[in-house]
């Protein structure tokens, strides 16, 4: 592997809200020299907390679209740090962006531990065996006893957990992290009590050095509380992070810059560089010569005055250069990428090259679409793109009748953004929307006025959820002849069940054996 290659880390951070991301990622942003950005980041987490209010939603999508990947370099690495929208509604966007990140970094409240949001997310990481390097945040406040988060973290998740550090004390009696490997002590300073800096460096954990910077509690914190740590859990095992079946715990505050350094390190260090990615005839390695890549993500309208359309690719391989043309699998004929552009925080670049692990944004007027793959010679087609049944459905109503059109290209628009999806009603036309979070209906509703200027309203559906039909064709017609009042068709034109509750599926399921009713949909 080129060492353009093998020196890049495509990572996203999962986390509850409120345990410490947007701090984190602050950090790690100054950490690489992207000091600029730092308000940015924090706006954007208090856009986010008061998400009430429409014109606040707008502007987090505004910044986060922006800020959707943030490059930075330190020490020869080029770190591509994916955003995830940090909401704690659900949406397919997160669960999307995740399919294009090689690792993960799982930041915890030390006093909250495993939360339901980091769960889901850990969850869709694990599909995919995204490996995970830990976090447990906030130690300079009172947090729980570090072996209770360790078991939780193995038990809730199933995973091995390897501490690498440990909190000399947490809250008021926090006095410093000790790293196991390197044996080094970082100590707070200052009135803020943060990390400036200050490291002693140990022998070990029952180095008696350690005495002439901690209290004597705090000795016997790392050199017994920490050494029965570091020994009753599993030692670090590179195969086994990199499979995503132990994760590297590190404890810290992003707020007070502890643990910060460490976690990059970490990524630099043991974080996969590009990882070949799943396709149809087998996978695609960063080593293949030819430019490949797929979409993750589509952002439209991000500036209201060009009805401009930014589609995010996921390079697989080769090196892409400006001007490329490249042929997306749902159009079938070249496009030449004259603007590509990377996105070096809250300015929009021109890219001249991009290699593999990074993203770069499209711009396009529809013809590229989330899933697409993208290719120099269109042969291949990368899976796994998942879509997921809707949790949340609704008829929409429009206000206006003669804005049936608009509506139509609305939803389609908003559909293929990943913010809802759509299905047409075999009978009837009243089209129904799903989302897998309640905020979405919001950004929906918003969105349709501000952007399309369509008036809609949301009803109560008489579906609680919708399943993805395959089978033989004489399955799915014989099927269909039955149960048309409860079919629709997917933007795709896909057969989709629509279910009036998850029983209807089960009992659907076991009296048609011959057809799979699916929860996702890959693309
Ligand atoms: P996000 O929702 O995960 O992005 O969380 P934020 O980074 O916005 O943090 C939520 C709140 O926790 C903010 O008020 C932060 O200042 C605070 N916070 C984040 N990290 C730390 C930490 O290490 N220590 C303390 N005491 N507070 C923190």
């Amino acid at each position: 592997m080129p060492d353009a290659v093998s020196n890049r880390r495509t990572f996203a951070i999962i986390s509850h809200p409120d345990a410490g991301k947007t701090t984190l990622t602050e950090k790690l942003l100054l950490q690489g020299g992207a000091i600029h950005l730092a308000g940015e980041v924090k706006a954007r987490g208090q856009a986010r907390r008061a998400r009430s209010d429409w014109m606040k939603i707008e502007q987090q999508r505004g910044i986060s679209v922006t800020s959707s990947v943030m490059t930075f370099e330190r020490d020869g690495i080029t770190f591509n740090l994916l955003d995830t929208p940090g909401h704690e509604d659900f949406s397919e966007d997160t669960y999307r962006t995740l399919t294009a990140v090689d690792s993960a970094i799982m930041v915890l409240d030390a006093a909250a531990g495993i939360e339901p949001q980091t769960l889901k997310l850990f969850e869709v990481c694990r599909l995919r065996s995204v490996p995970i390097i830990t976090l447990i945040n906030k130690i300079d406040r009172e947090g729980r006893d570090p072996f209770e988060l360790l078991d939780e973290i193995a038990d809730k998740l199933a995973l091995d957990v390897s501490p690498m550090s440990w909190p000399v004390g947490m809250g008021g009696l926090f006095e410093g992290v000790f790293d196991f490997e390197s044996g080094e002590l970082r100590l707070p300073e200052g009135p803020a009590r943060e990390f400036l800096g200050k490291i002693v460096k140990t022998t070990g954990a029952e180095d008696p050095v350690l005495a002439d910077y901690l209290s004597a509690d705090g000795v016997a914190r790392v050199a017994e509380e920490g050494l029965l740590g570091r020994e009753g859990y599993a030692p670090f095992d590179f195969e086994a992070y990199r499979n995503g079946d132990l994760t590297p715990v590190y404890f810290g505050s992003a707020l007070k810059n502890f643990g910060v350094e460490e976690i990059i390190d970490a990524i630099a260090r043991y974080a996969p560089p590009p990882r070949p990615q799943p396709a149809q005839d087998g996978e695609i390695g960063p080593e293949r010569d030819e430019v490949t890549g797929f979409i993750f993500k589509v952002q439209a309208n991000m500036d209201p005055n060009h009805r401009d359309r930014i589609a995010f690719m996921r390079m697989v391989s080769g090196t892409f250069k400006r001007g490329m043309k490249l042929t997306p699998s749902g159009l079938g004929k070249p496009i030449a990428v004259h603007s590509p552009i990377m996105f070096f925080a809250q300015d929009r670049e021109i890219a001249d090259t991009a290699e593999a692990g990074d993203i770069i944004g499209i711009p396009n007027h529809g013809t590229l679409r989330v899933g697409d793959s993208l290719s120099e010679k269109n042969e291949v087609r990368f899976t796994g793109l998942p879509n997921f049944a809707p949790e949340i459905l609704r008829r929409v109503q429009l206000r206006d009748p003669t804005k049936t059109k608009q509506l139509r290209k609305a939803l389609d628009d908003l559909s293929e953004e990943g913010v809802i999806q759509v299905f047409y009603p075999e009978i009837g036309a009243q089209w129904i929307i799903g989302v897998v979070g309640q905020l979405q209906l919001e950004v929906l509703i918003a969105r349709l006025e501000a952007e399309y200027k369509v008036e809609a309203g949301l009803e109560a559906s008489p579906f609680a959820t919708a399943r993805w039909i395959t089978g033989s064709d004489a399955a799915l017609a014989d099927f269909e002849q039955f149960n048309r009042a409860n079919l629709a068709r997917d933007r795709d034109n896909d057969l989709v069940f629509m279910a009036k509750s998850p029983w209807d599926v089960n009992y659907q399921q076991e009296k048609n054996p011959e057809l799979t009713f699916s929860a996702t949909k890959e693309r």
